[in-house]
């Protein structure tokens, strides 16, 4: 007998059939004498109608409440993936985050899982019970709910696969795993058979909405066995791990986009010490997080400096930025969020060279300008127009996976 935690996103339990299907899933492992905990997503849109909906009555709701609307997507998906299995004959037991004993930090609406007291799932599953958990919430330490943030639901199910020390975490989605590019976006993608724990943090990180990046960090620390797969067809799907054998070696493994950029330029800053400095404390008082940053060499004693931050931040920095205009001395602003990332991930770059050269020159096939580039060991992202992002992402993979 093995533990097994699946996870099911929204669109797997979208409707009456699609639970219907999800049971099955469930039933078929646990009638094959394994342990399940399934662990689901709100149904199909539901999180983004609450968040409507939340804006119907109030534009600025305090988080709390926020979290205490948005965790209920997943109460009522679990009750009904209940029901479909008791329909079937099968023992099964419905529980909310709190009963759980998943214990959260205190941020409302991005709190990040402590710990999960895993007795009561233990002590379902020794009654041979199936175990169903709403995924994306917890309970912080004011026993106030809290939710994980977007796409949060796979955090859920890694963490209670590592509390129960389960054999296996499979993350059920609409597509049939982890692929080179949004299968949505560039039709030829290609499914991977493999990926290691590191490029896919970085492609979820970039933009890959494919795993919630925090679910992958936490694979990776208590060595989860991960496998994405479809739940809409029976077959394997990728299987994300510490090492990838030798054939699934390529260049590089995938190529992201990331639309929740905004680029903010300074111009005309004095050319002397202590500028950046003033212009990053700026902003990390604001707890404003920077991505990529640019500087220019210096001329007639001016230099200018870019930088990206989430499109949430946006206005936030502009009116920090304008605030401490005096002390750090600039003499224009630009501001635009009509910006988008692209990225190339892979461990292969580490060992080749002229990844990145290659990467340029299929932007410059496809006519695209880059306006800001940044690389660490294992990814080069560049800043594009955002119109032109995804024929940019059509070019790279063409470049890299049809040459
Ligand atoms: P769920 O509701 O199951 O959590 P998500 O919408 O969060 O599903 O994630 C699945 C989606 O991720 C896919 O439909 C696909 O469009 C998108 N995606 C983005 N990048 C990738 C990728 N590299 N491989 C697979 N899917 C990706
Ligand atoms: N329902 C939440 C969301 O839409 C969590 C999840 O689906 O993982 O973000
Ligand atoms: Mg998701």
């Amino acid at each position: 007998m093995a533990s097994i935690v699946q996870k099911f996103g929204g669109s797997s339990v979208a409707d009456a059939d699609r639970i219907r299907r999800v049971a099955g899933i469930i039933a078929d492992t646990y009638i094959d004498n394994n342990d399940v905990v399934a662990v689901l997503s709100a149904q199909g849109d539901t999180t983004d109608e609450f968040i409507r909906k939340a804006a119907e009555i109030n534009e600025n709701p305090s988080k709390r409440e926020m979290d205490v609307l948005l965790s209920t997507g997943e109460q009522m998906s679990i009750a009904l993936v209940a029901m479909a299995l008791e329909k079937m004959g099968l023992p099964v037991v419905s529980l909310t985050g709190w009963q759980v004993g998943i214990r959260t930090t205190a941020d409302y609406g991005g709190a990040r899982i402590k710990r999960i007291d895993g007795d009561r799932i233990a002590s379902e599953l020794d009654k041979r019970r199936i175990v169903l958990v709403a995924g994306f919430q917890g309970i912080n330490k004011y026993d106030d709910i809290t939710t994980l943030g977007r796409g949060g639901s796979d955090t859920t199910a890694v963490a209670i696969a590592a509390a129960i020390d389960a054999d296996l975490c499979q993350i059920f989605t609409d597509v049939e795993g982890v692929y080179t590019c949004d299968p949505r976006k560039v039709k030829n993608a290609r499914k991977l058979e493999e990926i290691t724990y590191d490029e896919m943090l970085e492609l979820a990180s970039l933009g890959a909405q494919v795993l919630h990046n925090r679910s992958v960090e936490m694979a990776k620390r208590y060595a989860v066995n991960l496998e994405v797969l479809s739940s809409f067809v029976r077959k394997p799907g990728t299987k994300v791990r510490e090492a990838v054998s030798a054939v699934e070696q390529t260049k590089i493994s995938g190529i992201a986009k990331d639309g929740d950029v905004a680029r903010i330029a300074l111009l005309g800053l004095r050319d002397e010490p202590g500028v950046a400095f003033k212009v990053f404390r700026a902003l990390a008082k604001a707890k404003i997080n920077v991505d990529i940053i640019l500087q220019s060499i210096g001329r007639d004693n001016t230099k200018d400096i870019s930088f990206t931050v989430a499109r949430g931040d946006m206005e936030t920095a502009r009116s920090v930025l304008e605030g401490a205009r005096g002390a750090i001395g600039f003499s224009d602003m630009s501001v635009t969020d009509k910006v988008a990332k692209v990225s190339i991930v892979g461990a292969g770059m580490m060992s080749s060279s002229g990844i990145a050269s290659l990467m340029f020159e299929a932007l410059y096939d496809a006519k695209v300008n880059i306006s800001m580039i940044s690389t660490s060991e294992i990814k080069v992202s560049v800043l594009v127009d955002e119109r032109e992002a995804d024929r940019a992402m059509q070019y790279i993979h063409d470049k890299f996976f049809e040459g």
